[in-house]
């Protein structure tokens, strides 16, 4: 399998997955994709319906990982994929599917259910990749003898997911970036109580755009970068989205009972990397009707959805919301799907994101090419605080299930693309303890909270108070990587 950038085919450039993977962006800007979608024959689709999910992703994973021995991957994908690793579920049979499918009703003729993706440690379901992502790193660098100091910039999901993939793993450090005083007490303690001498969490006296602004300032200062092999696990990194990828097929096993039928995903989205992996499943061959695209108040990619036009936001036009795992101004995934819908021509991707940056935008809504977003399967609609409120409060009321701000989002787009005889399919993304106050608003009880999570408020934090200054953060790096 050879993987090219989105903006640069033309140059003939090509990669294996080992030389992506600690990678982030290509050199010419673009993002890596395989050269060829992988398909997946029926007799494929018949064997794997019964597969448990650690095997199911070494079967997917080797497609587009075939320069990692079976052997090796098979044992990483056993590895990571345990019961004991997503475990924060009701039952044992539930922790061992991994991604447990659960029954909402039917509505509208459509059955329609919740595929529970945040039963990890973090109870995101960021940790269904990056689980992954700490063993294939740590493998990775292993084989070369090398090391590698991660550096990023959180406010909640994604920088706890990475510390909790990468805690005790040989050869890596994490430098996590947040700021101070800034997050839940729950994201707070879920952060800091971690222990492990590798993980570090630095604590930026500012907001996000603070810690983030401190990131870019490192990763510029390429001599810096080189000799304290610092690198990112941002939600581009290719190994992110495929290992995605195989909770499409495992829901989709889940909720059918032969090949023959299709199913419809809706998938609350933010940096457009869940439901890309979910576009790469229906290039694979997997049935999927509709990929459908739930926005909450930041709408850029349901405006696009809808209109053709995709204009990113200012800061001052992005809103924080009651889901701020989906506050975003733009989607960082985004031109892997619009590499495809344009027929992979890198020339014309690289005109539409130098208009990005540029313009601020472009329009495909005039040219013939928006109209095949339908044949890809894409549609799309957003929510809002009142909808995501009264939608957290229905479904208790009428399934007795608790479900957090982010896939209220997803449940209240899907009913507005239900078609009668195709399940429905809502990708549940995070546990509602993670986002208590909008659950107290909405269902005046407390969240529920899963057993290992008891008293983790008050278990003792380990973190550094920083100004919001690049050269503190260098010096910190400096101090703790033993150079
Ligand atoms: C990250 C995240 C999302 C958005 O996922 P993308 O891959 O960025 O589209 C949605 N919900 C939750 C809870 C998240 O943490």
């Amino acid at each position: 399998m050879n993987y090219l950038s989105t903006r640069g085919a033309g140059t003939g450039e090509r990669h294996t997955f080992s030389e992506i993977l600690l990678g982030g962006l290509a050199k010419d800007g673009g993002l890596y994709l395989p050269a060829d979608y992988p398909r997946v024959t029926p007799d494929e689709l018949t064997r794997w319906r019964t597969l448990p999910y650690a095997d199911l992703a070494f079967e997917i994973l080797s497609k587009f990982c075939d320069d990692i021995p079976a052997d090796d991957l098979r044992a990483l994908t056993r590895k990571t994929y345990t019961a004991a690793t997503y475990c924060n579920v009701r039952d044992d049979e539930s922790a061992a599917q991994i991604t447990p499918l659960k029954t909402l009703g039917v509505e509208d003729g459509a059955p329609l259910s919740l595929l529970e993706l945040s039963n990890g440690p973090t109870l995101a379901f960021k940790d269904m990749a990056m689980q992954l992502i700490g063993n294939l790193f740590e493998y990775a660098l292993a084989k070369h003898g090398e090391t590698l100091n991660i550096l990023g910039a959180t406010s909640g999901d994604t920088g706890s997911a990475a510390e909790y993939a990468m805690r005790g793993k040989k050869g890596i450090r994490v430098f996590m970036l947040s700021p101070y005083k800034k997050m839940s007490a729950f994201q707070t303690a879920q952060m800091y109580s971690l222990q492990d001498p590798n993980i570090f969490n630095l604590a930026v006296q500012g907001v996000f755009d603070d810690a983030q602004d401190i990131v870019k300032a490192v990763s510029n200062d390429h001599a810096f970068k080189a000799k304290y092999k610092i690198g990112t696990v941002n939600s581009i990194n290719w190994a992110r989205v495929v290992a995605q990828v195989v909770y499409y097929f495992k829901g989709y096993f889940a909720a059918t009972k032969s090949n023959a039928e299709r199913v419809s995903f809706t998938v609350p989205s933010g940096n457009f990397g869940n439901v890309c992996a979910g576009h790469i499943a229906r290039m694979m061959g997997l049935p999927i009707e509709k990929l459908v695209v739930a926005t909450n108040e930041n709408d850029v990619l349901d405006e696009f959805f809808r209109t053709g036009i995709y204009r990113v936001r200012k800061a001052a036009e992005t809103y924080h919301t009651s889901s701020p795992s989906m506050d975003i101004s733009k989607a960082s995934n985004f031109e892997r799907f619009v590499y495809d819908l344009l027929g992979r021509d890198p020339a014309r991707v690289l005109q539409l994101f130098r208009d990005v940056e540029e313009k601020g935008g472009f329009d495909l809504a005039a040219s013939g090419d928006f109209a095949r977003v339908r044949e890809f399967g894409f549609v799309s609609g957003s929510s809002s605080h009142d909808t995501r409120v009264d939608t957290i409060r229905d479904v208790f009321q009428r399934y007795d299930t608790m479900i957090d701000t982010h896939t209220a989002d997803g449940v209240k787009v899907a009913r507005e693309h239900l078609q009668s005889g195709i399940p429905m399919i809502v990708l549940e993304t995070a546990q509602p303890i993670k986002f208590g106050e909008t659950i107290r608003e909405a269902l005046l009880r407390e969240p529920e909270r899963p057993a290992a999570f008891s008293g983790l408020e008050s278990l003792p934090q380990r973190f550094e108070v920083v100004p919001a200054d690049a050269q503190r953060v260098k010096d910190f790096i400096v101090a703790n990587t033993g150079e």
